[in-house]
């Protein structure tokens, strides 16, 4: 166990920037009504903000810097360290790849998205009928 904890610790310190401490991602209902939606998509008019679905899961993400994060990225409360952060460890994280199935980062791509999702549900709509 303190091996495998020793692993993931050098993981982070030798192969990784503290990818996870720059991103903040809150979990958030996927849109449905026609001011939800405008309202998320207004949220990606700003740079570094982006929108991602995991497991399902809709996510809002903000590039930012968690503040007691050092200049060398490494964690000055460590012990202290929220849950949040402790329940968060390679080899499931962002260091490993792609950890979303739908990433929307400009507005164009939202519409996109739902444009898409429109029409999948007309064609099933069609298909039931037929
Ligand atoms: S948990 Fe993953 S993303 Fe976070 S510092 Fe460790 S390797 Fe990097
Ligand atoms: S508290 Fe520490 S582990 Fe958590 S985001 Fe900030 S720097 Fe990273």
């Amino acid at each position: 166990m303190l091996k495998k904890n020793k692993r993931r610790i050098n993981k982070c310190l030798e192969e990784c920037n503290a990818i996870c401490c720059h991103d903040l991602a809150v979990q958030i209902y996927k849109p449905v009504t026609k001011v939800e939606k405008e309202d998320l998509r207004w949220h990606l008019f700003f740079e570094g903000v982006k929108v991602f679905i995991a497991h399902r899961k809709w996510h809002l993400l903000v590039h930012s810097r968690c503040r007691y994060l050092s200049k060398a990225n490494l964690c000055t409360i460590y012990d202290r360290r929220p849950d949040r952060c402790r329940k968060h460890n390679h080899p499931h994280c962002e260091l490993e790849g792609k950890y979303y199935e739908t990433m929307l980062e400009t507005p164009e791509q939202f519409d996109a998205y739902f444009e898409k999702e429109k029409a999948l549900q007309q064609k099933k709509k069609r298909l039931i009928k037929n």
